[in-house]
Formats: C-alpha cells, sequence, structure tokens
C-alpha cells in the first residue's frame, strides 16, 4: 500500500492509501465529493526500512520523550596543553 496525495480546489490536499499503481489522475473529496486532482509526488510508502522508521520513530520520540545524557554528544572538552612554552603564547 501507498499513500497518494491529492487536492481539493476547495479543501486542500488529503492522502488517500491506495495499493501501488492503482491510484488514478482523480479522485472524489471525501469532504464535498467534488473532483480533486493528483498531486505527483513522490508516494509515501507503507513499507519502509526498518533503519529508517526506527530512527524516524526515535526523532518523533525525542520531542516528548528525550533520552537522558550526561553531556551533549559528540562535544568533548577542549585540549590543555602540557607544554609550559605554550602559556607564553598570545592569548586571542
Ligand atoms: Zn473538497
Amino acid at each position: 500500500m501507498a499513500t497518494f496525495e491529492y487536492r481539493c480546489q476547495q479543501d486542500g490536499n488529503f492522502d488517500v492509501t491506495l495499493p501501488v499503481g492503482t491510484a488514478g489522475p482523480s479522485t472524489s473529496c471525501p469532504r464535498c465529493g467534488s473532483p480533486a486532482a493528483r498531486v505527483f509526488s513522490a508516494p509515501r510508502l507503507a513499507r519502509m526500512p526498518a533503519t529508517l522508521r526506527a530512527a524516524m520513530d526515535r526523532t518523533e520520540r525525542s520531542a516528548e520523550q528525550p533520552e537522558v545524557v550526561g553531556r551533549v554528544p559528540g562535544r568533548r572538552p577542549p585540549r590543555r596543553s602540557t607544554n609550559p612554552a605554550h602559556a607564553r603564547l598570545p592569548r586571542w
């Protein structure tokens, strides 16, 4: 199954889920029943790679249930030189 997007002149865009390859160029609007043209975008497939789905789920979850970390990921404390000559260099 894939989700296809259609646009009603009056009600705006809406999604229709259909088997792949069966989406017609137009369908009737679920609100007003008038013909709605298909918006040609990449079909959002119901089946996506498990790793991608996990990453998207984790991203969405981080908005309300962030995982607790001890420090900002990827950042390290600045390195301090142990050479005493470096202490005499001008500071910026
Ligand atoms: Zn409509």
